[in-house]
């Protein structure tokens, strides 16, 4: 039902106790790996609700390749639509030092091999859903690709617009159902300020004043803002303790359309993501923290 169209990363996170200077080799207190990405974390949150997956993505022909797919198979996702390419695994060397603070570094490798061309073997797939989900971690010309196809089959498309690129792209806001950054996001893409609610509220009217028809932002512990041309509601999140947000916006963005999907109004949809983001940040890790749909009830 929901098919998503981005990225896979392995995360490989390095607890440091400080950052070696040039020439040096230090040791570091503890390592650990983790699947990542946006477009595999995404996918990973819809599957364990329960939605029916697909995602298309391209892993490296490697052992960490090998080991994304094993990933996907267990969270219950077909690996049909994945494609095995050329270069490395995308990878994303982490360093996190004593105060949290993250240096991360992207390789993209085999998700740069996503390209325009390689949808075409998956248009009936795009077609037959019930929602596309992206987000910018591959090739943008491919997210026009997808766009364009669902487009000529009214199949509805959200896009987390992350990593963010500056300015307004007409081509994606006018053209996608639910568009979807947080609040730095929304900063970089409309150069204005988010110190406030208010400056908030001002910057998503521009966007929806472009074209936007349905804008999602999220805003970490203060929830979420969906504005679109004849509605706005903030819904706030839930009061937590958070020990870990890393992949929360992802985890949104993955509940969002598996209640969406299910058949949820646009607020009910957001108000059982928050439900869900909550529940990830109380614990460790990114995929890790992803409850299913029987821990979240409890
Ligand atoms: P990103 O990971 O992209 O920075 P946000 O920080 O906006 O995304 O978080 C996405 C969603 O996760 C929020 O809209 C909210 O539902 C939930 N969330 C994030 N941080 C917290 C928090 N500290 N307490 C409760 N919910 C949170």
């Amino acid at each position: 039902d929901i098919t998503v169209i981005g990225s896979n990363m392995i995360d490989l996170i390095t607890y440091i106790d400080r950052m070696p200077t040039e020439g040096e080799t230090i040791s570091a207190p503890s390592f650990s790996m983790g699947f990542g990405g946006k477009g595999s974390n995404q996918a990973i949150a819809a599957a364990r609700l329960g939605a029916d997956v697909a995602m298309i993505t391209a892993v490296g022909g490697d052992e960490f390749g090998a080991q994304q797919l094993d990933n996907y198979e267990k969270n219950g996702i077909g690996t049909e639509t994945i494609i095995r390419g050329k270069a490395n695994s995308g990878v994303a060397p982490i360093f996190v030092d004593p105060t949290s603070d993250n240096r991360i570094i992207i390789v993209k490798g085999a998700n740069e091999e996503l390209t325009p061309e390689a949808l075409n073997q998956f248009i009936d797939v795009i077609q037959s859903s019930k929602l596309i989900v992206l987000q910018q971690e591959i090739p943008l010309e491919t997210n026009y690709r997808a766009i364009e196809i669902a487009n000529e089959a009214n199949v509805p498309v959200l896009l987390n617009p992350a990593p963010a690129v500056s300015g307004i792209d007409k081509d994606f806001v006018t053209r996608v159902q639910f568009y979807a950054p947080n609040e730095t996001e929304l900063a970089t893409i409309t150069g204005m300020p988010v110190e406030t609610l208010d400056d908030i509220k001002e910057a998503a009217r521009t966007l929806v004043k472009e074209g936007v028809s349905n804008l999602i932002v999220t805003l970490g512990s203060k929830g979420v803002l969906w504005i679109s041309p004849d509605d706005a509601k903030l819904i706030p999140a839930h009061k937590v303790d958070a020990v870990d947000t890393t992949g929360a916006g992802d985890s949104f963005i993955g509940a969002f359309a598996n209640f969406y999907v299910a058949g949820e109004s646009i607020p009910e949809a957001l108000a059982h993501a928050n439900d869900y983001s909550a529940v990830t940040v109380t614990r460790p890790g990114t995929q890790k923290s992803y409850p299913t749909a029987a821990e979240l009830n409890r």
